[in-house]
């Protein structure tokens, strides 16, 4: 189902009175003027429970509604499953998104809610911090994202190209019938995205590797077990040797792409910093592995017959889906019986630093909050590769802290949030008006 609703800007003008000529320094300052609705803003997303799984977004999804018509702009509701709602607003000029602000507001369960200092859904702000569930991942990102939205329509009365603001759902389990289904189903092919998933203030991500999920499957013959190794097929072991040999496929160091290799390196070096781990300098630089699960075998005393193993890679830029594949297909080769049953995957992606974007972001930093943001490259999956994939130049840049996330007492800093507005309003006007 797709719905639409729309309140027209003549309305919209009548009880906000006349619109301005903005300049950047005006924007940013009216921004200032924004900082405690910010904070409220946010808080109220973080009270509204938006768990996922089940992943119903009705209440969530009707602040949000009810926020737009507050400040009388266009949006449409899409809604392919009962509860599973997006909310798509949009102003300025244009029939395609120019630019667009994409952010997520399911959130994982929240676990024993005994172990939280305030409660999961509380939204109370201490001490310099908002605390719930989605405070960090990415309530608080949405909030400025809503923020700069009204901010633009309120002030800027010819914006020369199209702004959207999506808020999604269904990010925590796949983005399916969230950002997926707005970009391939509803044709939402912008020039830039912003995501202000939890990078930190000081982090604006522009890359993140490929993944290929699949499942493998060994096929053995049964014999009694006293009779092992001698007579009898073992599929487990057979797996196993599989296994180790595709891991061996992490020693490979891949060349990055020319623009990207500082990055890859300085990347690599912060998450080594991070964990202490010297081996993981190459992060950015190696496939990553993981059998997750392993199954196999009918009983104690039979060799086993049959064995299957569910599996993960990440895929560093400068390789390719197709050449990991092919990678692959050469060590299956070896061993008859052994074969892919299913599989899912993507490339890697990044948006090259000299995008304009990524030159606002990091400018914007130093000019209105004082902060020096640094590129990096993650190693997990946002839903900024959809975006690139349609060639978007996407990257993620919020408030927030990583290290909090998924855990009891998420909490995300007031003047983290206060700072990524200015950065906001200020990037993307710049982005807007040259
Ligand atoms: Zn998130």
């Amino acid at each position: 189902m797709r719905g639409s609703r729309s309140c027209g800007a003549q309305i919209f003008k009548s009880f906000l009175g006349v619109l301005r000529v903005v300049d950047r320094g005006f924007l940013v300052r009216k921004a200032r003027d924004e900082f405690d609705e910010l904070v409220k803003l946010a808080s109220d997303l973080v009270k509204i429970p938006s768990v996922n799984p089940p992943g119903d977004m009705s209440d969530v999804a009707g602040y949000v509604m009810d926020f737009f018509n507050s400040i009388g702009i266009n949006y449409e509701v899409i809604e392919p499953k009962k509860g599973v709602i997006t909310v798509y607003a949009f102003i300025g000029d244009g029939a395609v998104d120019f630019l667009h602000m994409n952010g997520h507001v399911d959130v994982v369960p929240p676990g024993d809610p005994g172990k939280w200092r305030y409660g999961p859904f509380s939204g109370v702000v201490r001490d310099g911090f908002l605390y719930g569930r989605g405070a960090s991942d990415m309530k608080g990102g949405v909030a400025v994202i809503l923020k700069v939205i009204e901010i633009l329509a309120r002030y800027w009365e010819n914006i020369p190209y199209r702004v959207g603001v999506s808020v999604v759902p269904d990010e925590e389990t796949g983005s399916d019938l969230g950002t997926k289904y707005l970009i391939n189903e509803l044709g939402v092919h912008p020039k830039y995205v912003l995501i202000p998933e939890p990078s930190t203030i000081y982090r604006v991500e522009i890359g993140e590797k490929g993944i290929y999920h699949y499942n493998l499957r060994a096929e053995g013959y049964p014999a009694h077990a006293s009779l092992s190794p001698h007579v009898g097929e073992n599929a487990i072991m057979k797996l196993f040797k599989v296994i180790d040999e595709i891991y061996k496929l992490t020693d490979i160091v891949v060349e990055p792409p020319s623009d990207l290799a500082e990055i890859v390196d300085l990347s690599g070096e912060a998450v080594a910093n991070k964990f202490g781990r010297e081996s993981l300098r190459n992060l950015y630089k190696t496939l990553s592995c993981n059998v997750g699960v392993i199954k196999g075998g009918d009983k104690v005393n039979v060799v086993a017959p049959w064995a299957e193993a569910e599996m993960d890679m990440r895929i560093p830029p400068g390789m390719t889906l197709s050449q990991l594949k092919s990678l692959l297909s050469d060590i299956l080769s070896k061993y008859a019986g052994v074969e892919i049953t299913s599989e899912k995957g993507i490339d890697p992606s990044y948006t090259t630093p000299s995008s304009k974007l990524v030159h606002s972001i990091i400018s914007s930093g130093k000019e209105v909050a004082g902060i020096d943001i640094k590129h990096h490259l993650v190693a997990g999956a946002t839903d900024a590769r959809h975006f690139r994939k349609v060639g978007s130049e996407a990257i993620i840049y919020g408030p927030g802290d990583p290290s909090n996330i998924h855990s009891y007492n998420e909490n995300i800093s007031v003047e983290d949030l206060k700072s990524s507005l200015l950065v906001y309003v200020d990037a993307v006007y710049n982005v807007l008006a040259h």
